[in-house]
């Protein structure tokens, strides 16, 4: 159930009562509309259009009753009612907000672009079968966390293959970094599951950031080459 009954913004219905709404949610979530007066106008136009500038590649500056800027509206001010769609394949989506290396593992396989998910999910199957407890640490990620990852040198690139998304901002990651749970970034055993992670990657024709000379990217696998990052960024609506 949304808080707002019609479309509020560009070309919205924008009933008094649903305007003022978003402009209490808009204002709790640090885009100021200047006001909350329930009357529709510039200043809440351009709030809308910098709150969906966060989430989405092409911001249409109106919010549906039943879509994505009045759900991440509602989740900003109140983080416990978190509401969940299930997808086509079960997997429980909807909610792409918060930080993704927290998600759970079905999570975080459903942020995977379609064609890469199968190939990863026969990847942890055979490490299961070989005995090792593979984990998904980040499968899709957003821009800001990249930056700050970038910041802190724990990669080389402010936007990467985990962060590929569709045009209207869901994820579609084409990378994934896997650890065994025992172990994480700490192998006993001369990178054991990180060579077992590569083979069992590139045996799915996917590229092993293991592989990479100039920064070692052991628990990363992709299913683009790198060059192809620029497209990904266009494909993704980014560039
Ligand atoms: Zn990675």
């Amino acid at each position: 159930m949304s808080s707002i009954g019609a479309s509020v913004g560009e070309g919205g219905a924008n009933r008094e009562s649903d305007v003022r709404i978003v402009q209490q949610l808009l204002t709790k979530a640090g885009h100021d509309p200047r006001g909350v007066d329930g009357d529709y106008g510039t200043n809440t136009r351009d709030a809308i259009i910098s709150f969906q500038k966060t989430f989405m590649a092409k911001p249409d500056g109106c919010i549906d009753p039943n879509g994505a800027t009045i759900r991440r509206l509602e989740q900003g001010s109140n983080p416990a009612s978190k509401p969940v769609a299930a997808s086509a394949d079960g997997a429980k989506v909807g909610d792409w907000s918060g930080d993704s290396s927290q998600w759970t593992q079905e999570k975080k396989l459903a942020s995977l672009e379609p064609s890469f998910r199968p190939r990863i999910e026969r990847v942890i199957a055979k490490l299961k079968d070989s005995g090792f407890q593979p984990k998904i640490v980040f499968g899709w990620r957003s821009v800001a966390v990249q930056k700050k990852l970038k910041a802190e040198g724990k990669t080389t690139v402010s936007f990467s293959f985990h962060n590929a998304q569709k045009p209207n901002g869901t994820p579609n990651a084409w990378a994934v970094d896997l650890i065994d749970a025992r172990w994480s970034w700490n192998e006993p055993d001369c990178h054991k599951f990180f060579k077992a992670l590569g083979a069992a990657g590139k045996a799915e024709g996917l590229v092993w950031g293991g592989d990479w000379k100039s920064f070692r990217d052991w628990a990363h696998l992709q299913g683009r080459q790198n060059s192809e990052l620029a497209q990904v960024k266009r494909e993704s609506g980014l560039a």
